[in-house]
């Protein structure tokens, strides 16, 4: 199969299609409508095999995820996703693979509303760079600078699930039937909070998505807010399965400082916990206080035994 052949059968319209597409994958580049009065969002990740994924993963666990983790950034913006380009970088070209990967891909995508819109394929060790691309109405994007002291600290889902999975898969962790089942499928298919995102416009201040740990994803918010933050270790909201498999102290290890768990970290005003509160009884994820905005810089844990630092998260240069 040549290049054009694999880009035709597998990627010339994947995702949703779109009347804001002017023009898609086929030409040099694509031509896309950003609607009036709102701004470009644009956001881009690369997953690499046997570093963001192991290197048996399927074709379509690689697929969801290269676009679940822009999906969440974009997410964690507040911003409505709408188009992907993705750089494909293949070491053979295995079809049942990629045939794999792009049902993967594109079940997620169509899911999202998101269509692809144009990529780039070459010979190389497995690597998978998408970029998403969506828009928020001009001046509303969530940033992570806005927290303010007095803010509550919020996480949505069940931070630590996925870190957990992934040590089961990698033996460093026992989980057994359903727990095995809960934890390794939050790692291998991460559900980005698109909609949740864009309904915390207005409502959250400040907002971050969780990949490399939530003590670390919350230093992040609160140094580019100016301000420290105290989480509370007994409010972590540790899942069934993970405290069945890990124990409450490594679960909360897990929750604290174990990544790819792809919820979203956000602040709310004391002035906004009233639309927060009707929020979330109008069917949202579910979604935990954990803690508080003070003054300062850092991010203390309080638990049982008293206040420490938080420990890091994951960093690929340390
Ligand atoms: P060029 O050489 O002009 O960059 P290519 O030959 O690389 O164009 O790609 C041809 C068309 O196919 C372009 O529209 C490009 O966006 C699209 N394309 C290439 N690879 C992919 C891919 N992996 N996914 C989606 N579209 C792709
Ligand atoms: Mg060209």
């Amino acid at each position: 199969m040549s290049e054009f052949a694999l880009i035709d059968r597998f990627f010339a319209s994947l995702g949703a299609r779109r009347e804001d597409v002017v023009l898609g994958v086929g030409d040099d580049a694509a031509l896309l409508v950003v609607p009036p009065a709102h701004e470009l969002v644009a956001a881009v990740d690369t997953i690499v095999a046997g570093r963001h994924f192991p290197e048996d993963a399927s074709g379509a666990d690689v697929g969801w995820r290269s676009l679940a983790v822009n999906l969440s950034d974009l997410a964690a913006m507040g911003a409505r996703p709408a188009w992907a380009t993705l750089a494909l970088t293949l070491p053979a070209l295995d079809e049942d693979w990629l045939e794999d990967f792009a049902h993967g891909f594109g079940a997620l995508a169509t899911a999202n509303g998101v269509s692809l819109v144009g990529g780039d394929t070459t010979r190389g060790p497995l690597t998978v760079s998408v970029q998403v691309l969506g828009h928020a109405p001009a001046g509303r994007a969530l940033r992570r600078s806005g927290a303010r002291v007095g803010d509550l600290v919020y996480v949505t889902g069940w931070p630590g699930d996925a870190a957990a999975g992934l040590a089961v898969l990698q033996g460093r962790l026992v989980a057994a039937g359903a727990n095995r089942a809960v934890l390794t499928e939050r790692f291998r298919r991460p559900e980005p909070r698109v909609a949740f995102g864009q309904r915390l416009v207005g409502i959250a201040s400040a907002c971050i998505d969780v990949s490399d740990g939530l003590a670390q994803d919350l230093g992040r918010l609160a140094a580019a807010s100016a301000v420290a933050a105290v989480i509370r270790a007994r409010e972590l909201p540790l899942s069934r399965a993970l405290h069945a498999a890990a124990g409450e102290a490594r679960a909360r290890e897990f929750a604290l400082a174990g990544g790819d768990d792809y919820e979203l970290l956000f602040t709310v005003p004391p002035a906004a916990r009233t639309a927060l509160a009707g929020l979330l009884a109008g069917g949202a994820p579910a979604c935990h206080c954990i803690g508080e905005i003070v003054a300062g810089r850092g991010v203390r844990v309080v638990d049982e035994r008293g206040d420490h630092p938080a420990p890091a998260g994951f960093d690929h240069f340390r």
